[in-house]
């Protein structure tokens, strides 16, 4: 790739580590029961538990139809489905306890990613992030990032909540692309998704490397194989022939 001029990386289970599904629908269960034990609302724990298990069915149905679901989507779900009366205040703080910033622990970063940023960086290449943004929106996500010290490392963010489609719409690339000042053929995108990330950076013509070191997308079935595969963000460089 001797005109790599752009990379780009997906952000779960490739720049950070994704926390278990289990223990995040816990940790909101928990936050929405005090915000609404706080309105002196006495709520089934088990029926918040079972509103958000069908949330997620709901996003994955929504996000594999390119239609736009986030946690305010969610939270009018669970307060539906629960049978509460919202007044202002209490909307106000379900939404706060349902996408709180601070997770009690803080996802960890995907092994070598940090030094292959930065040698990437100095060997003069613009780093993006393509995300999907899921039911933590782009605004605690970022939080992550500079909680790790590494949000400055990025030059241009294309978040699916703050673009408006998921990947693989060509849009997601297309708004990652001009905000890095690259055509397609000097873009790469890393990510662990066949559906998303390879099969829209392949037919936006990017370069895809598929990083399976977090998570070992093996369906093929699922979507295309990437360009080039790595199981570690250290060997990027030589696939990206920058080593
Ligand atoms: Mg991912």
């Amino acid at each position: 790739m001797p005109d790599l001029v752009a990379v780009t990386f997906d952000f779960w289970d490739t720049l950070l580590q994704a926390p278990d599904a289990a223990v995040v629908r816990a940790i909101r269960a928990e936050r929405l029961l005090a915000a609404l034990s706080l309105a002196g609302l006495d709520v089934d724990p088990s029926a918040v538990l079972g509103a958000l298990g069908e949330v997620v069915k709901e996003f994955n149905r929504r996000w594999g139809a390119n239609e736009q679901y986030t946690y305010l989507d969610a939270v009018e779900f669970v307060v539906h489905r629960i049978g509460v009366t919202l007044t202002p205040e209490l909307h106000e703080r379900l939404v706060t306890a349902f996408c709180g910033k601070e997770l009690p622990q803080l996802p960890p970063l995907a092994p070598n990613v940090v030094d292959t940023l930065i040698y990437l960086r100095a060997k003069g290449i613009r780093i993006g992030i393509i995300c999907d943004v899921g039911l933590s929106p782009s605004m605690v996500l970022r939080s992550h990032l500079d909680r790790h010290g590494i949000l400055d490392l990025f030059d241009h963010w294309s978040f699916s909540d703050e673009v408006g489609c998921y990947k693989p719409d060509p849009r997601i690339f297309e708004h990652a692309a001009a905000g890095l000042g690259v055509v397609p053929e000097q873009a790469a995108h890393v990510g662990d998704l066949r559906r998303t990330d390879i099969a829209g950076a392949r037919s936006s013509g990017w370069f895809a490397v598929r990083y399976c070191g977090i998570h070992d997308d093996h369906d093929e079935n699922a979507g295309p194989e990437g360009d080039a595969v790595v199981r570690d963000h250290a060997d990027l460089p030589d696939v990206l022939g920058l080593g």
